[in-house]
């Protein structure tokens, strides 16, 4: 096997903000892994409060010897090796495990939902991303989104009421929301999750500081809708020791180290009786995809990152009134 990457600029749609940040671009890196002429594709991104980079990732490729594995189909033998080359570097592990995947299907000829036994008529519908912005420029990103049957709305500013209400003065879609750990106070919080359940929303992400947890497992005992984690639990270990606090958790395949662990942290999760979600940071077509395999498996979707970007550079699963659609080619289902 022999691996080869290169860095890559996402620009996106709009300027993205989120309650502790604003950007117009995500550095992303590309993987290929060649086997007997049959490449997978992978593909990790870093939105910058992660703490990944192209350099880190880079250099993390740089250490990672895949020569010394014949065999594609030792996945676990190969995943575990790469993990163990260092505590962090999740994006950088993910496009491995990402391009591992795709080979594997590829070389059997089977869309990896076959390999791992899901049903491609349990699609869910994704969420699409409006970021933090004026009033006005939320109702018209809302108008843009139409397609789309659910809204995430980024909250956790100074004006959380007032662009709740832009939204609602355009449609009534259900929302999921997303306060990026940007609520400070506890009692306060509880209200606005109270009056945003009254507005239509259906849960809310990560609504205070990761830290914060016997504030978040207060807020989680008394709220009316599922509080889900995303900041807080990142692999399967964060998912063992914190899961007590949250109602439910976003899986992100850059968090997870890629669909291995994200798999098992979708059946840990629900072996705990919570929620899941399979979520995304801004990506192509490339991860996005690989992603989408898991959304058979999980109570909500997020998978709205390529459409944010003007420069995607894979086609494969696309969405259909605002449904997943899984393309049904070998691998994680890319066109090239
Ligand atoms: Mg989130």
């Amino acid at each position: 096997m022999k691996l080869s990457y290169k860095p890559y600029t996402l620009q996106l749609r709009h300027v993205f903000t989120v309650s502790s940040s604003s950007r117009v671009s995500t550095p992303i890196v590309l993987v290929e892994i060649e086997h007997e002429g049959i490449v997978g594709y992978g593909e990790a991104s870093m939105p910058p409060y992660l703490g990944e980079s192209v350099e880190t990732v880079c250099r993390f490729l740089e250490k990672v010897d895949v020569k010394q594995f014949n065999d594609p189909f030792l996945v676990e033998d190969i995943l575990s090796y790469v993990d163990s080359l260092s505590e962090a570097d999740t994006a950088a592990k993910a496009a491995i495990d990402i391009a591992l995947h795709d080979l594997v299907g590829k070389l059997l000829g089977v869309p990896l939902y076959k390999l791992l036994g899901l049903n491609p008529a349990n699609a869910p519908c994704t969420s699409f991303t409006i970021g933090i912005d004026t009033p006005n420029k939320v109702a018209e990103k809302t108008k843009e989104a139409d397609e789309y049957k659910i809204l995430k709305l980024k909250l956790g500013s100074e004006n959380d009421r007032e662009l709740v209400e832009a939204v609602r003065s355009v449609t009534s879609k259900p929302l999921y929301v997303d306060a990026n750990q940007g609520w400070t106070e506890k009692q306060a919080a509880l209200d606005e999750i109270y009056w945003l359940s009254e507005q239509g929303a259906l849960m809310v992400e990560q609504p205070m500081k990761k830290e914060r947890i016997d504030d978040i497992a207060w807020l989680t005992q008394h709220s009316p809708i599922p509080i889900v984690a995303d900041e807080g639990i990142k692999r399967l270990t964060d998912l063992l020791e914190y899961h007590g606090a949250y109602t439910g958790v976003n899986v992100k395949l850059m968090k997870s180290t890629g669909i291995r662990e994200g798999l098992k942290m979708i059946h840990a999760a629900k072996s705990l009786k919570m929620k899941t979600m399979i979520g995304c940071m801004t990506e192509t077509s490339c991860a996005i995809s690989a992603a989408s395999h898991l959304s058979l498996l999980t109570d909500y979707a997020d998978l709205d990152g390529a459409l944010l970007v003007t420069n995607d550079i894979y086609r494969g699963t696309t969405f259909k009134d605002g449904r997943v659609v899984l393309s049904g080619l070998p691998g994680i289902g890319l066109y090239i």
